[in-house]
């Protein structure tokens, strides 16, 4: 058959949002990492899961290599933009941090999908992802196609609804 093109989704959000949590529930066994350690400075995590490469970012507190993303922004086909909806008191730190992506000249002009995943539902204290898009200001984003999925990395609910909805939009 026709080989199936390899694309190329970006994995962001702040630190301990479940980034690396996410991304292993996609590994394949052979790569899983049975303890996660949480990402700190600049740690970039790549892989592939049939026709899907993944590459997480960690986006705070590390501006001194923000030059550093642009090569990922650059050949990245896809978002996914991890927000942990139990924690308030970053959700504005979360919306700066969206829309200096969205804004970045690398990605401003694309019409690249962007799946958030409103993750950590299962927290006490979790908003639901409709509290979760208006709180990044979500119905002001216009030029690209998203989704937001309410998820719990742990047991993997919402996941696999999201990652389709994503390479549905990639197809
Ligand atoms: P990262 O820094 O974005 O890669 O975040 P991690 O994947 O390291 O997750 C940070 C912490 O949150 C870890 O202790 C995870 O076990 C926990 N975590 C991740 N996803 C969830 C979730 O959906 N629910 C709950 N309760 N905890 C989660």
């Amino acid at each position: 058959g026709v080989k199936k093109k390899e694309v190329n989704v970006l994995v962001v959000g702040l630190d301990n949002s479940g980034k690396s949590t996410i991304i292993n529930h996609f590994k394949p066994p052979e790569l899983k990492n049975h303890e996660i350690v949480p990402t700190v400075g600049f740690n970039v995590e790549k892989f592939k899961s049939k026709a899907l490469a993944f590459t997480a970012l960690d986006m705070s507190g590390q501006g001194r290599y923000r030059n550093l993303w642009e090569q990922y922004y650059k050949e990245c086909d896809g978002i996914i933009f991890v927000i942990d909806s139990s924690d308030k008191l970053r959700f504005v730190v979360a919306k700066d941090e969206l829309d200096l992506l969205l804004q970045h000249p690398e990605l401003k002009d694309k019409r690249i999908p962007v799946l958030f995943f409103a993750n950590k539902m299962d927290a006490r204290d979790s908003v639901s992802s409709v509290k979760c898009s208006y709180l990044m200001g979500l119905e002001t984003l216009r030029d690209k196609p998203w989704h937001i999925c309410a998820s719990n990395a742990l047991t993997g609910d919402g996941l696999h609804e999201g990652v389709d909805w994503l390479t549905d939009q990639l197809k």
